[in-house]
């Protein structure tokens, strides 16, 4: 933990840097309590509750890997030719009650499981097949099999009494597939996190409304909501609120009555404003940070206490995280403070953000002593040069929306990093890996 004073959470008027912030918010918060079981289908996205036991090897039996003949890899030793006869077929789910003998083989599919007696798969197409008086003959010329090969073992993929995925596992369509390969139709996953969300303003206005001159729509509510959907989180919209004590209040009440999170925008600047303080005060241990970055510099965020009929079975308080209004900048707020955050809530284990490295096709200027984060749109390398380069998407304004569109990336100029020259190489978020 960084040395930040009193609490963590309150660092005065020092600024935080990116990293000390997002420690703090780690540091502070517990995961939520409460599992449902679900039908494996519909559980992409969710947390898994518990370690998943393996009940079954996987595969069950030894199998053949491939179409072709199974027989006793010993008959390799020799170096030379083998012949064997064919004592007949084995299909994947027919079991093969007989043994294969010495100078025999079966032919085999894949996913039969392999007979006493052989050990060893000749794919198909490297044998030579001959007709005989008594069926079939199966010629191997040396040096095209080795002994054991093209056979899968048993508990190969999973042995019985193993964890297949750990509790926290953010499940993917490969793990529900590995799930229902061990047999389960159903599987426990963590309840979704429920997260307030509400933006702030009197100038905001609802899509689908006459926009007032000086007035601007609220396109903060409906990206917001769809990254916290991305994460697998239950939304509760409770819409618009004006720049007013006590229709904040009101409205934080209802959040702290339903939710794990509040999501907020707008207004934190204001918290230079002693009536948002002194409700904020009022209702919990939110601080009010400046932290080194650009853009999304204000922030606040800490606990809400919940009334006590409101009070949730776990008692856990509601976490504020309320991000700048402007829209680029609640967006990369909710992607370097919110994103890690209402996951370790939400019960997944740590999924660091993959950094990738592109080489920067302009220069930047930039100081050292505060993150930077631009719009990237980042490609293979131009004229067949390897790996990823990087240019900026148009204006880097903290309101310009449209350049967050068309970007693909956000390049993170790190908080002790100084100017990039065209062709060095940065750091880069990809935004599909960061939600
Ligand atoms: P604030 O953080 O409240 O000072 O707002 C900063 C800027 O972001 C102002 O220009 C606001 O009009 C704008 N803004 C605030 N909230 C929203 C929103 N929900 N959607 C779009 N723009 C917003
Ligand atoms: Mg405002």
């Amino acid at each position: 933990m960084p040395e930040l004073g009193v609490s963590p959470l309150f660092a005065g008027e020092r600024h935080l840097s990116v990293d000390e912030a997002r420690a703090a918010i780690a540091a502070a918060l517990v995961p939520i309590v409460g599992t449902l079981t679900l039908p494996v289908g519909e559980a992409l996205g969710r947390v898994l509750a518990d370690d998943l036991v393996s009940p079954i090897d996987v595969p069950a039996h030894d199998n053949s890997a491939m179409d072709g003949y199974a027989f006793d890899g010993g008959a390799l030793a020799t170096g030379g030719d083998v012949a064997l006869r064919c004592i007949g077929t084995l299909l994947a789910g027919a079991p093969f009650g007989g043994a294969v003998g010495a100078g025999e083989c079966l032919r085999i599919m894949t996913g039969a499981v392999l007979p006493a007696g052989a050990d060893t798969v000749v794919p198909s197409e490297l044998a030579r097949v001959e007709a005989d008086v008594d069926g079939e003959r199966v010629r191997i010329a040396p040096g095209v099999v080795r002994a054991g090969e093209n056979r899968r073992r048993r508990g190969e993929d999973l042995a019985v009494g193993r964890a297949a995925l750990r509790a926290g596992r953010v499940l993917r369509p490969a793990d529900l597939g590995l799930v229902a390969s061990l047999g389960f139709e159903r599987v426990t996953v963590r309840r979704a996190l429920r997260v307030a969300l509400f933006s702030t303003g009197d100038e905001i206005r609802a899509p689908g409304e006459p926009l007032p001159a000086g007035c601007v729509y609220d396109s903060n509510r409906t990206s917001l909501a769809a990254a916290l959907q991305r994460l697998g989180c239950e939304v509760i919209d409770l819409g618009l609120v004006r720049d007013d004590p006590a229709a904040l209040t009101a409205t934080l009440q209802r959040a702290v009555a339903s939710a794990d999170v509040v999501l907020t925008s707008g207004g934190v600047s204001m918290g230079e404003a002693d009536h948002v303080r002194a409700v904020l005060a009022r209702m919990g241990e939110v601080a009010f940070w400046k932290v080194a970055m650009r853009p999304g510099r204000p922030f606040a965020f800490g606990p809400l206490h919940r009334s006590d009929a409101a009070t949730g079975p776990s008692g856990t308080p509601c976490w504020l995280f309320a991000l700048p209004g402007n829209p680029v900048a609640a967006l990369v707020g909710f992607y370097v403070f919110a994103r890690d955050a209402l996951l370790q809530l939400a019960g997944a284990r740590a999924t660091p953000l993959p950094v990738l490295q592109a080489r920067c096709t302009s220069a930047i200027r930039k100081r050292p002593g505060r993150t930077e984060f631009q719009r990237g749109i980042v490609e293979p390398g131009a004229d067949g040069a390897r790996g990823w380069q990087v240019r900026l998407a148009g204006s880097q304004g903290a309101g310009v929306l449209r350049s967050m569109s068309e970007a693909n990336c956000l390049v993170v100029l790190q908080h002790a990093q100084g100017a990039v020259a065209a062709g060095d190489a940065v750091d880069v978020w990809l935004f599909d890996g960061l939600v």
